[in-house]
């Protein structure tokens, strides 16, 4: 297949549906977590769940960056712009995701602050470059996709000279994250999901390859499958992740190899591993302090770091207790447990980052599932 719409066909869909349910032993629960945010969209947006038998039950997972930033991150970005000599370079989807207190980077530009939005890292370094007086920092964040392009832009700093630029880094690493799913001491108090396997990141995996996955499936021996985001992918994933449960098999496997190999791209991960370092413990919204999880800038890159230039200092605030998205990004809980969603917490409204993002479950949720739940009630 070479084009979109042949990954959407309805027929080989409704094929891959009927061999998932052959193959599903009734007698067994089959739970697999997606960890991207990009198929936790796909999935709502193709109606995929309604596809599938009900003990295959699809869990959402911390997967979307903007999502899993803490509101202490954001807060630590706001009280940054609020300096009369930063302009704050962030992706537009950061602008409304809470940090304590119902505060935002919105809220903050609104009051004054100079916060500008760009579409890529190429706009902050043009920034710089237009205004020598000011310091221009960019707000990094997202899994390993997203890093090479902030390495990028660091050496395209120092090529030019740039000294009026540096980077806030929150870059984040999937393979700790999915093992603190599993293990995590935090567990006891938000409460455990069971995940009988993993489809795994289709993007992060261009990055990384499937390799990093291997030691992760043997050790808690759990079965990741990587797929892709279209709805054969996925269909076909999960029917390759009930196989592997049927045979007692943890294997990684590839249903997305033409886009992803075992050892991903290499002259990124290089380029990646000059610039950054990894940091002992970085908080995840959700799933609180994650060890090894984060990148931060090398001591030779020093003067890129806004960290350092700034002496920025680590601030931890509690989210809003009443917004359940810690639990959902630890797939414990669905969007619609939260008492909120839809009520008081709408995309134009967002109480929590799970409705910020269109990769949050929350707002994926909002904007396909809902119709589906309406339809149950009237139906039962
Ligand atoms: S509906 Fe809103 S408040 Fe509730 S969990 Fe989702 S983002 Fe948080």
């Amino acid at each position: 297949m070479k084009y979109a719409d042949e990954f959407r066909d309805k027929e080989i869909a409704l094929g891959l549906a009927k061999a998932i349910r052959a193959e599903a032993d009734p007698q067994k629960l089959y739970r697999f977590m997606e960890f991207c945010g990009g198929h936790t969209h796909a999935i709502s947006r193709y109606g995929l769940e309604d596809m599938l038998p009900k003990n295959v039950r699809m869990i959402h997972g911390p997967g979307c960056p903007v999502c899993v930033l803490p509101a202490g991150r954001i807060d630590m970005a706001i009280r940054l712009a609020e300096r009369p000599d930063v302009i704050l370079c962030v992706y537009g989807d950061l602008m409304r995701v809470p940090g304590s207190q119902g505060t935002s980077l919105l809220k903050a530009k609104a009051r004054g602050a100079d916060i500008r939005m760009v579409y890529s890292t190429i706009d902050a370094i043009r920034i710089a470059e237009d205004n020598p007086g000011r310091e221009v920092v960019f707000f990094a964040i997202g899994f390993e996709t997203t890093t090479p392009p902030t390495a990028v832009m660091i050496r395209l700093a120092e090529k030019k000279q740039l000294e009026n630029f540096t980077v806030f880094c929150n870059h984040v690493l999937t393979p700790p994250a999915m093992q603190n799913i599993l293990e995590s001491p935090d567990i006891r108090n938000i409460g455990r999901v069971e995940i009988d396997g993993f489809v795994g990141p289709a993007h992060v995996s261009t990055i990384i390859g499937t390799a990093p996955y291997e030691f992760f499936a043997e050790e808690f021996g759990k079965p990741v499958v990587i797929a892709g985001f279209e709805p054969l992918d996925m269909m076909q994933a999960i029917l390759m992740l009930v196989r592997q449960v049927n045979e007692d098999r943890h294997e990684v496997e590839n249903q997305y190899s033409r886009a992803v190999n075992r050892d991903g791209n290499l002259r990124a991960k290089e380029e990646v591993s000059d610039i950054f370092e990894l940091r002992d413990q970085f908080e995840w919204r959700g799933l609180g302090q994650v060890p090894y999880s984060g990148l931060k800038l090398k001591r030779a890159y020093a003067i890129y770091d806004a960290e350092v230039r700034f002496d920025m200092h680590e601030l931890r605030v509690d989210d809003n207790p009443a917004c359940e998205c810690g639990a959902i990004l630890r797939g414990v809980k669905k969007p619609v447990d939260c008492k909120l969603f839809g009520t008081v917490c709408t995309p134009e409204t967002p109480l929590g980052s799970c409705m910020v993002s269109f990769e949050g479950a929350c707002a994926a949720h909002w904007t396909y599932g809902r119709f589906r739940d309406h339809q149950q009630r009237r139906a039962s």
